[in-house]
This record gives structure tokens, C-alpha cells and sequence, in this order.
């Protein structure tokens, strides 16, 4: 159940939270902005938690009633605004009826109504204009919590209402606390993963079972996949600073089908559904 105690090596995002509502100055829209996988969203679901617990408000206690389906993603009132298609885009539809609808309404029985959005990027240009709209006069008890892992290339003027609190990336203690999990394997099969989409390799599938190893019967996907598109992310803003567009380009796209591929993992709660296998080969072709 996510609780800010739950948030793993972010003490100064979530420092940040908490003192705005012990103060009650928490701003009615947030940007989240940060790597992949770092804790955005668990920091989201823990402050709708704080916001809206029974037993313990402004701290959230995890096993309440309001709190256990906020963790499942069943509370009325703590929406995430969903990506749909192929292209993973919020399209202005959602935003019409899951917001725009809901403005005038009070909450259907929280004190606070909590909209999610987990790649504020995904927002289709009609729908991030709707948004903006709600943005600027702000709905009674709601409130916005956007996350990107891309914040620039947001519209200036969704960046300039929402109150930005940046979480930093993970040091691998902290990382290797998140995955549970040996790290070594998982940060081998991400190098091959982005070796084997830069060499064109016709054969990835043998390059990512030289990174698993012999022993490594059950490898954590998501977790290679987030650590890919983190590097690709990173080389990505190196080559625009050095002014090399064509590399930056290409490394965002590659970040752009590891992060597509990362959240069909989370919505099918699983891995079974996407196999490094297949997300090399989109890698060497270039799209998603
Ligand atoms: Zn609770």
C-alpha cells in the first residue's frame, strides 16, 4: 500500500509534500517530474492517500478502506487519467468525461478528488488545451498530480500551473531496494538491450541471453526495460546538449518504445506480455 514511508530514496520530493500539507499550502496541481521508475507514482498514490485517509490524514495509513483501493486503483475519487492506443496517447475524450464532467461536482465521498496523470507528455495537444483550462481555475477539493519524465517538452503553460517537485534518479542501493532484486543481471540485459538496437544485431535474441547468464532463470523485464530507457533518456539530453539532434533523436525515440513497452507491463500486471525478444526488434526498427 503506498505510503509516503513506502517511498524509497526521495526524502527531499517527499519532504517537500508533507510540509505542504502539514502547512496546508499544497498547490492544486503538481508536476512530478523525474527518471522512470524513481517512485512518481507511488509518491502520487501515497499523497491521495494522505490527502484522503480515514485514520490518518495528512500521512496516509495504507490498510484503511480508502486507502487499500486507492493502492488497487478502485477509489471513486483518485482517477488516473488512462493512455489508449497503440500510441499511448490521453485522447481529449478522457479528459472531456473524466474531467471536464466532473469539474462541478463535489467528490463522490473523499474529501479530496485526486486526478492522475502518469506521462503528462501522452496528452494529446486537444486534451493537455482542455486540461489547461481546468488547470487555470482550479475545481474545488481537487487535485492534479501530472508526472513526466520529460518536462520540457511539455506545454510552458501546464508547466507554468503546476507546482514542480523533481525526484531524483535512484542510487543503486535505493534501486536495488525498489527491485527486490540481484541488480547485476538486470543492468547486463539493459546494456545488451541497447547494444544489440545500436549494432542492428540480427540475432538480439541471442544477444539478451548472453546478458541473462546461465543462471538466471526469471529476470525482472520491467525493471530492464526502466533501466534501458533511463541510459537512452540520459544519452538523449547528452547529444541535444552537444547539439547533435540526429542521435538525440533516435535515443529518444528508442526511450519512447522502452517507456510504451514499460507501461503495457503495468497495465497487464505482468510480464508475460512483453518479451525483451520482441522490444529489441522494435528498437532496431525504429518505432513502436
Ligand atoms: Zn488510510
Amino acid at each position: 500500500m503506498p505510503t509516503f514511508a513506502e517511498v524509497v530514496g526521495q526524502e527531499r520530493a517527499i519532504g517537500i509534500l508533507r510540509a505542504a500539507l502539514a502547512n496546508q499550502r499544497l498547490h492544486h496541481a503538481l508536476l512530478f517530474t523525474g527518471p522512470a521508475g524513481v517512485g512518481k507514482r507511488t509518491a502520487a498514490l501515497a499523497l491521495a492517500s494522505a490527502l484522503d485517509c480515514e485514520l490518518a490524514p495528512g500521512e496516509g495509513c495504507g490498510r484503511c478502506s480508502t486507502c487499500t483501493r486507492i493502492a488497487d486503483g478502485i477509489h471513486p475519487d483518485v482517477i488516473t487519467l488512462a493512455r489508449e492506443g497503440a500510441a499511448q496517447i490521453v485522447p481529449i475524450e478522457t479528459v472531456r468525461a473524466q474531467v471536464v464532467a466532473a469539474v462541478g461536482l463535489p467528490p463522490h465521498e473523499a474529501r479530496e478528488r485526486v486526478f492522475l496523470i502518469d506521462e503528462a507528455t501522452a496528452l494529446q495537444p486537444a486534451a493537455a488545451n482542455a486540461l489547461l483550462k481546468t488547470l487555470e481555475e482550479p475545481p474545488a477539493r481537487t487535485r492534479f498530480v501530472l508526472m513526466t519524465v520529460a518536462p520540457d517538452q511539455l506545454l510552458p503553460t501546464i508547466r507554468s500551473r503546476c507546482q514542480r517537485v523533481a525526484f531524483a534518479p535512484l542510487a543503486a542501493e535505493a534501486r536495488r531496494a525498489v527491485g527486490g532484486a540481484e541488480a547485476e543481471p538486470v543492468v547486463n540485459a539493459a546494456r545488451a538491450l541497447i547494444a544489440a538496437a545500436d549494432k542492428g544485431a540480427s540475432e538480439p535474441g541471442a544477444a539478451i541471453g548472453v546478458a541473462q547468464g546461465s543462471g538466471e532463470p526469471k529476470l525482472d523485464v520491467a525493471a530492464v526495460i526502466e533501466l534501458a530507457a533511463i541510459e537512452l533518456h540520459a544519452r538523449a539530453r547528452a547529444a541535444a546538449l552537444d547539439g547533435d539532434i540526429v542521435a538525440a533523436r533516435l535515443a529518444a525515440d528508442r526511450a519512447g518504445v522502452l517507456l510504451a513497452a514499460h507501461a503495457a507491463i503495468a497495465i497487464h500486471h505482468g510480464q508475460g506480455a512483453v518479451s525483451l525478444e520482441a522490444i529489441t526488434l522494435r528498437l532496431q526498427r525504429g518505432g513502436a
